[in-house]
């Protein structure tokens, strides 16, 4: 086990809270504001976001974003298929990932000693920062706030160590995320026709860090016309548009959660790695551009069908580029 340390007020003794916006830990008591490190600095800014707005050419829109026009072809990639959807986390590890499947696995309890008042309680090895049950302390890992020394046992997916530089931070309990998984559920009952949700959103639930990209996504698809008219091109502009760099989940569920706050993009710090959680790694053996395929596709058809009634599965041709922010 690695070494501890009690998040402890210097000044009276209290127990100490992590506190994202001042970058520090705070005492609930006396209001005490200790720096996570005494160089820590600024944090880095947020994702870099510049957009380039639209040109308006003699009343029509000047569009030089995308490339030639050419037919889609779906990317019959496996992780696309959805039987990937009745496997647990765990399960698709040691399909994907033995090496990592079995760090999972044995990231189970440790007993831990409480610096505070004595007593001993159980904690998951991948935590982080503890909290007592008996005097209700936090307890922190001794290296949480030395960059490069993050746990393995935290990391899946094919590669080494991965450390995120930046996250979005967790913001709801673990009752409010149940709550919307159920919620999503009902509003898609399609996609999980089949599967036991119910049982997995009580008992396997678990937080993750999973590594994105973001990118404006320009698009166009032809489409055959309405009435007279032989041909509908459709023109598609998303903007800060999140596409995921791993498969351990299922990146096509993804695309229909509510977006992404990427507002509140901050840095890796201690106030995101209070709880139980997993980092999932930059999966190398994926291609971006097979995963902006498969989305962008199912965007271009959906899309198409609801807001202009168009068949999505009549799509002709079809141009994309997806322009990655500067992370
Ligand atoms: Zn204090
Ligand atoms: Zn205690």
């Amino acid at each position: 086990m690695d070494e501890m340390f009690a998040i402890k007020c210097q000044n009276c003794g209290g127990p100490m809270y992590s506190h994202q916006a001042k970058r520090s830990f705070e005492c609930a008591y006396c209001g005490a504001v200790i720096p996570w490190q005494a160089d820590a600095g600024e944090p880095k800014s947020a994702l870099g976001i510049r957009h380039t707005p639209l040109t308006v050419v003699d009343g029509l829109l000047k569009l030089t974003h995308v490339s030639q026009l050419e037919r889609p072809e779906d990317p019959d990639w496996y992780f696309f298929n959805s039987h990937w959807r009745n496997q647990s986390v765990l399960e698709h590890l040691l399909w994907e990932d033995r090496g990592t499947a079995q760090e999972f696995q044995e990231a189970t309890h440790v007993s831990i000693p409480c610096p505070f008042c004595g007593a001993s309680f159980e904690g998951e090895s991948t935590q982080r920062v503890f909290e007592c049950p008996s005097c209700g302390n936090k307890i922190g890992i001794a290296d949480l706030f030395k960059p490069g020394t993050f746990s393995k046992r935290l990391t899946m997916g094919v590669g080494a160590e991965y450390v995120p530089e930046q996250g979005i931070p967790c913001e709801i309990t673990p009752q409010q995320a149940r709550a919307n998984a159920l919620e999503l559920v009902r509003r898609y009952p399609d996609a999980f026709a089949g599967h036991d949700v119910e049982d997995a959103i009580q008992n396997d639930m678990m937080l993750f860090y999973f590594p994105m990209a973001l990118a404006d996504l320009r698009m166009m698809a032809s489409f055959p016309g309405k009435g007279l008219s032989r041909e509908t091109l459709v023109y598609y502009e998303v903007l800060d548009w999140a596409y995921p760099r791993a498969n351990y989940l299922d990146v096509r569920l993804m695309g229909i959660l509510e977006p992404w706050d990427f507002a509140k993009v901050g840095s890796f710090d201690p106030a995101m790695q209070e709880g139980d959680f997993r980092v999932v790694s930059v999966d190398a053996s994926t291609k971006d551009q097979v995963v902006i395929d498969k989305l962008a596709l199912d965007i271009v058809g959906n899309d198409a069908e609801t807001f202009l009634g168009l068949n999505k599965k009549s799509i002709r041709t079809w141009a994309r580029k997806a322009r990655k922010h500067k992370a």
